[in-house]
């Protein structure tokens, strides 16, 4: 069976260096194993994303000379199946609605902060201060009654318990210079959102379960999500899904050293290109051959 490795933007802006250089990676890789590339729209957000970035990100990749299968899976198509994986895992008791605010999550946090210190999961947020997951079931059914609006969690304590020790087969390098087997701390990320009232999924539990129903065998994507692979660990864990191998790769930096922006539009493919410069210049900017 040939490979299979994918690219999954989120329409929510256009594409910069960093997009160009993990785009052509997995294209260069699946080229050079015989293998295959996908496309993904992870465009679960209705309110950041839009039909116009879509179609930039069809004519940049056209314009790099990646080529990529069809039809193209849209995430936004496919809530059905995420709500269904949902359900999955609250049948196996795993899942608790929370029915704070974010503003109530907010002050919950500056308080327990101002008596010491409260973790943050690795990307640098707060882990959910909450209680939501000791509520009794006719609280929660009175809360629901009222029309509360609620994000369905995962009771990661419970789902760790369930899953036992895991790990992953790590090609590339995480910040800390973790590679091989490297070992999944799900715990640092606190009971995760698995779906909202207005998002019927999360970024979590759409990239497993789509990796997992397109045969995706290679996941190479930024560092920046190198500590999110415990979460989709677990996740494919407790779903009965295979597990893909990984590859994180380093960020394309700006002249000033900082992470780019879709809104940076110094670093921005579409303005690289009204600039004169061809696809060779943006693969010598990014450092690949
Ligand atoms: N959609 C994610 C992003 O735009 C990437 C997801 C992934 O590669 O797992 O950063």
């Amino acid at each position: 069976m040939p490979p299979v490795f994918r690219f999954a933007p989120s329409p929510n802006g256009y594409l910069h260096l960093g997009h160009a250089y993990s785009a052509l990676l997995n294209f260069d890789l699946a080229r050079q194993s015989g293998g295959r590339l996908l496309l993904r729209i992870e465009d679960i957000d209705a309110t950041r994303c839009r039909p116009e970035f879509e179609q930039a990100i069809y004519e940049d990749l056209a314009w790099l000379g990646i080529g990529w299968e069809t039809p193209v899976r849209r995430q936004s198509e496919h809530f059905a199946a995420y709500r269904a994986a949902v359900e999955r895992l609250a049948a196996q008791g795993l899942v608790y609605p929370s029915f704070e605010s974010r503003a109530e999550i907010a002050r919950l946090v500056a308080g327990k902060e101002a008596r010491g210190a409260w973790p943050r999961d690795p990307d640098g947020a707060p882990l959910y201060p909450g209680t939501a997951r000791s509520l009794g079931p006719e609280e929660r059914d009175r809360l629901m009654a009222h029309g509360l609006p609620f994000a369905q969690r995962l009771d990661m304590a419970a789902a760790c318990a369930r899953a036992g020790r895991l790990n992953w087969r790590e090609a590339g390098e995480g910040p800390g210079g973790e590679t091989g087997e490297v070992a999944a701390r799900p715990e640092a990320w606190g009971d995760v959102i698995l779906a909202r009232k207005e998002t019927p999924t999360s970024y979590h539990l759409s990239v497993v379960i789509d990796d997992a129903l397109q045969g995706v065998t290679d996941v190479v994507r930024g560092i920046d999500l190198f500590w999110s692979t415990s979460v989709h660990r677990l996740l494919q864990t407790l779903l009965g899904l295979p597990q893909p191998a990984y590859r994180h790769h380093r960020l394309v930096r700006d002249a000033a050293g900082q992470k780019l922006s879709k809104s940076t539009r110094a670093t921005g493919l579409r303005e690289l290109r009204a600039e004169g410069a061809s696809p060779a210049d943006i693969r010598r900017m990014v450092g690949l051959p």
